[in-house]
């Protein structure tokens, strides 16, 4: 007789890991699972393979699946839960509660600071019904290498000021409209973080969709992501935006701890008066913004003129020698690495 798998996966799930507190199912611990003619065959994913505690609780599952199924055979292989982000030490998420804040931006230009601190950066773009990274990094035309190992595809992240990258807008022709919605965006996005090699990395920096929909939702309760960063322009109305930004990193069941804002366009230089600052959309409604939310102001970047043009011509502002831009972004990548 083949056990049927829905029965298989009720018993597992009362077979619990103690030192994580859930069973195994809920804790994805299960993988590969082979049902065949009185034989039940699985591998149990551990943190740490060569445990000596693993074995207890392969005892506890064979024992609990000879209970509900007879005598049948259970061949339960321990593996490593080892995945392409093992390596990654921090996954900064950079969000938005709208679009058009500069907010890609900001995350092009925070990877490249902190690569220039000497750290190990990845950066991808999750923005995936309007992904810009290719833009600002001037290599829309490149498309990344892959290999095969252990039956499985791995992409090779691209390579450019110091930081591995990858996008959507690197995958799928630029004139082809991306219609994903719900399931098959969160899909595609899960295989843009575990089909890639990034190898050891201090920071992924994630590009986020602007707003609070599933896709963020997706990205911050399946990965574990050390911190957030939203970002925002000076507009009173705009305090709505960052507020619901907010509320879903902190409700429960997502739970990203905030790092702070960063107040993009915050004030207006001319190059020829370098001491004047104009604050065109307001003064202080950063500082407002992060009192009134309980999150530090981490930057205010000022409005260059040349931003956009630096974006258009994909040589990033934090690569491209000393502007108050440069300098600002040089301070908020020098606070991120402080703080982990
Ligand atoms: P988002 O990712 O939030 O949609 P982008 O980073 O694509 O925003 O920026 C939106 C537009 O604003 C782009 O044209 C960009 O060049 C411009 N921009 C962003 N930050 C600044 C700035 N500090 N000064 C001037 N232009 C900026």
């Amino acid at each position: 007789m083949t056990p049927e798998k829905g029965k298989l996966i009720e018993v597992l799930k009362e077979v619990v890991y103690f030192p994580k507190g859930d069973n195994i199912i809920n804790l994805k611990m299960v993988d590969d699972i082979e049902l065949g003619e009185n034989l039940i065959r699985f591998r149990l994913l551990f943190e740490k393979v060569d445990d000596e505690k693993n074995q207890f609780l392969i005892d506890t599952a064979t024992q609990m699946l000879k209970n509900a199924f007879g005598d049948i055979e259970i061949d339960i292989v321990a593996a490593s839960q080892e995945n392409s982000l093992s390596k990654v030490k921090h996954i900064i998420g950079i969000a938005s509660g709208k679009g058009g804040v500069g907010k890609s931006t900001v995350a092009v230009n925070l990877a490249i600071g902190l690569a220039l601190q000497g750290m190990k950066v990845g950066l991808l773009d999750a923005d995936i019904y309007g992904p810009s990274i290719p833009v600002l990094f001037g290599n829309e035309e490149t498309r990344p290498l892959g290999y095969d190992r252990d039956g499985k595809s791995y992409m090779i992240p691209i390579e450019k000021y110091g930081v591995k990258m990858l996008s959507i807008g690197h995958l799928v022709d630029k004139e082809m409209p991306l219609i994903w919605r719900g399931p098959m965006a969160s899909n595609a996005l899960s295989q843009l973080l575990l089909d890639t090699d990034w190898g050891e990395l201090d920071f992924l920096v994630v590009d986020m969709p602007p707003g609070t929909g599933d896709i963020q939702l997706c990205l911050a309760q399946n990965f574990t992501m050390s911190g957030s960063v939203i970002v925002t322009t000076p507009q009173r109305v705009a305090l709505a935006d960052v507020r619901r930004a907010a509320n879903m990193f902190r409700h429960e069941g997502v739970n990203v701890p905030i790092l702070g804002l960063v107040e993009n366009m915050a004030y207006f230089t001319p190059s020829d008066m370098p001491e004047k600052k104009y604050y065109i959309f307001g003064k202080n409604t950063g500082a407002d913004f992060a009192k009134e939310l309980d999150m530090p102001l981490l930057a205010q970047i000022p409005i260059d003129e040349n931003i956009s043009e630096a974006n258009d011509k994909g040589t990033p502002f934090s690569f491209n020698g000393f502007s108050p831009v440069a300098a600002a972004f040089e301070k908020l990548a020098k606070k991120i690495v402080e703080m982990f």
